[in-house]
């Protein structure tokens, strides 16, 4: 068995591996690095791969599979859920970045007709490899795979968090015994506060910027994000108005149809009936003047509803804008994040509103990254991905040294056999 490393090696963004067996070819991941000019993994020939398996439906990871149904057909395999996220984030990406895509409209509704929409723990075979979907923990429907062929059991985790959130359950930890793991290595530097001190502070100071007679703004990406802030809002009984705009909608009405994904169907529904959706532009205009909660993507500004609210709200200094998930380099959000800088009709300007970040990460952190590592059974050969070059370094050095396993950080075109 072979796997290519096609992207998001030393670098978060256009997730792709190619396993290789000599019966057959999957494709874990294939997405897109979500910046102006989108930047792609690197190329195979749709002939080469037999099936794509789909983690989960960020575009980070999915944005790039309609490429293999231009000339070719393959399969596509991801919970069900997935599949229907991912045509949701696809359209998008199609409206906003459509310009500098190499597919087309038509070329994702072929991908829908070749996906394949499986429940989680479900098995599947393709050409002489075996798949299953584990629980992930990180957005609805994203999965931990489990591939099998040759002798080889491969654990790639996708994106992974292993702690409840108020959304999602959290990932599961039970893989049995393994040969080859590709992680993520996200946060593999840095480790998460204590979730409900966040859930705390977060609350408290939209309560501050609202009584202060100001507007927050919190852009959060439409799927997962946006309802886990809904949620945080309503557990605490937030008692000043809060609106939802934009694709969260969207997903929202589709969580609705797999509330099994949810950790709290409960208090999902209730946190969803309980805020205002925006879906005018007078609601929208009314709303950024109101001193108020702003859910809306997009999560790194970078299009949707959140930047014509980040427009007027950035404006004042009354008004606050929280980060609430990690900005990739070279998005407004970061740009925001790192200078307190928007731009504004084409040109950056300098935010009055306070900008605070807020860490409700949906990826595991270093120490639950560790205690994954030192829970699983066999001795695999660890490869570390989907993390800034210095995460994936550290985390291969860490689980060498700490756990004693062979790990690496792999480069984009590498090769390894098995
Ligand atoms: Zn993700
Ligand atoms: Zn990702």
């Amino acid at each position: 068995m072979k796997i290519v490393f096609l992207g998001a090696t030393r670098e978060v963004g256009r997730s792709g591996f190619l396993v290789k067996t000599k019966e057959g070819n999957a494709l874990l991941d294939y997405g897109v690095q979500p910046t102006r000019e989108p930047a792609f993994p690197m190329h195979v020939q749709p002939k080469d791969v037999d099936a794509v398996l789909l983690t989960h439906a960020h575009l980070d990871h999915s944005g790039a599979i309609p490429l293999f149904f231009i000339s070719e057909r393959t399969e596509l395999y991801a919970t069900d859920l997935t599949i229907e996220l991912t045509k949701l984030l696809i359209e998008d990406f199609l409206k906003i970045s459509g310009f500098y895509l190499p597919f087309e409209y038509i070329d994702l509704l072929s991908m829908m007709r070749m996906a394949h929409g499986l429940k989680l723990y479900e098995q599947i075979k393709i050409k002489g490899l075996t798949a299953k979907f584990l629980e992930a923990g990180h957005i609805p429907g994203s999965a931990s795979i489990i591939l099998e062929g040759e002798g080889t059991r491969i654990l790639y985790t996708g994106d992974i968090h292993t702690c409840d959130s108020l959304l999602l359950r959290s990932a599961d930890a039970e893989f049995g015994e393994l040969d080859v793991v590709i992680t993520e290595s996200t946060y593999a530097n840095a480790n998460h506060p204590p979730r409900e001190d966040v859930e705390k502070e977060f609350v408290e100071f939209a309560r501050e910027v609202v009584e202060r007679g100001g507007t927050l703004l919190v852009p959060a990406f439409s799927v997962g994000r946006a309802q886990e802030v809904a949620c945080v809002l309503k557990k605490y009984n937030f008692p000043h108005p809060v609106a939802m705009d934009g694709m969260a909608l969207k997903t929202n009405e589709i969580l609705f149809r797999y509330q099994e994904y949810l950790r709290d169907p409960t208090l999902f529904r209730k946190s969803i009936e309980s805020i205002e959706l925006i879906t005018s532009w007078s609601q929208r205009r009314r709303i950024v003047q109101t001193p108020s909660v702003i859910i809306s993507p997009a999560g790194m500004l970078v299009g949707g509803a959140s930047v014509f609210y980040n427009h007027t709200i950035s404006k004042n200094s009354k008004n606050a804008i929280t980060i609430v998930s990690y900005q990739i380099p070279g998005t407004p959000g970061r740009t925001l994040l790192d200078k307190g800088i928007a731009i504004i009709n084409g040109k950056p300007k300098k935010v009055k509103a306070e900008v605070r970040r807020f860490d409700f990460s949906f990826h595991s952190g270093r120490k639950e990254l560790l205690e994954m590592f030192k829970g699983i059974k066999g001795s695999p050969k660890v490869y570390t991905v989907h993390g800034d070059e210095e995460n994936c370094v550290k985390l291969a050095e860490e689980l060498s040294i700490e756990i004693g396993l062979d790990a690496i950080a792999p480069k984009t075109g590498d090769i390894h056999s098995f």
